[in-house]
């Protein structure tokens, strides 16, 4: 069984490289991954720049939210975070941020369709939207349920992004992969009307990407 020390280090990492990837600013935006076995997680702390962050500066708590161990409060997206948690048992990392390009289909509450093979492979039939909701209780986490599809991604009108894996590193790429793909369809959308792929030809991008693809563990 991994450590809690090894978890901490993946969600230390996926913090950090969404600030290096541009991702997030200054502060904004968490990541965290949690520890079934043990039923603890690990956050950013509310507040704390990047660069400045270590590993030992993340907060653990329970899945009730109740600090176990570290110096700091945690990020205030705490409660969205154990949200997903509590609900969805295959989950085991989230983050959360404002990408600019992911944010600006967001803020139009715009889905992403399957417009190209990137985004059938990593998310299938695109990325869905939540409508607005505002930021008390469990508004945010049971609109990410409410619309959450086969995509490790969920999209918040007028705020930004949630992503989620198995881990905080799947956690990651699908942040990645989202801004990514995202730019692609901001830029096609100034050129033209961009279509999205069909149903079919979505799912033998998607079902190829999740059987064949990549090296085997
Ligand atoms: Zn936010």
């Amino acid at each position: 069984m991994p450590t809690l020390e090894h978890l901490r280090r993946e969600v230390w990492k996926a913090n950090r490289e969404i600030f290096r990837s541009g991702l997030v600013t200054v502060h904004a935006g968490n990541a965290s991954g949690i520890d079934r076995k043990r039923g603890l997680v690990l956050i950013k702390p509310s507040g704390v720049d990047y660069d400045s962050l270590r590993p030992a500066d993340l907060v653990v708590t329970d899945l009730d939210g109740r600090k176990v161990k570290g110096r700091y409060k945690p990020s205030v997206d705490l409660p969205h975070h154990l949200y997903l948690y509590r609900h969805c048992p295959e989950v085991g990392g989230v983050i959360h941020t404002h990408s600019n390009y992911a944010t600006a289909f967001a803020l139009l509450g715009r889905a992403i369709p399957a417009y190209l093979t990137a985004i059938a492979d990593e998310f299938g039939d695109g990325i869905p939207c939540a409508p607005y909701v505002d930021n008390q209780g469990d508004h945010i986490g049971e609109a990410i349920l409410k619309h959450k599809t086969r995509a490790p991604a969920v999209l918040l009108a007028h705020h930004g992004a949630f992503t989620f894996g198995e881990t905080p590193r799947d956690a990651l790429k699908a942040a990645v992969m989202l801004e990514d793909v995202a730019k692609t369809c901001f830029l096609a959308l100034l050129l033209g009307k961009p279509e999205p792929l069909a149903a079919e030809e979505a799912r033998k991008w998607y079902d190829r990407y999740h059987s064949t693809y990549g090296q085997e563990k």
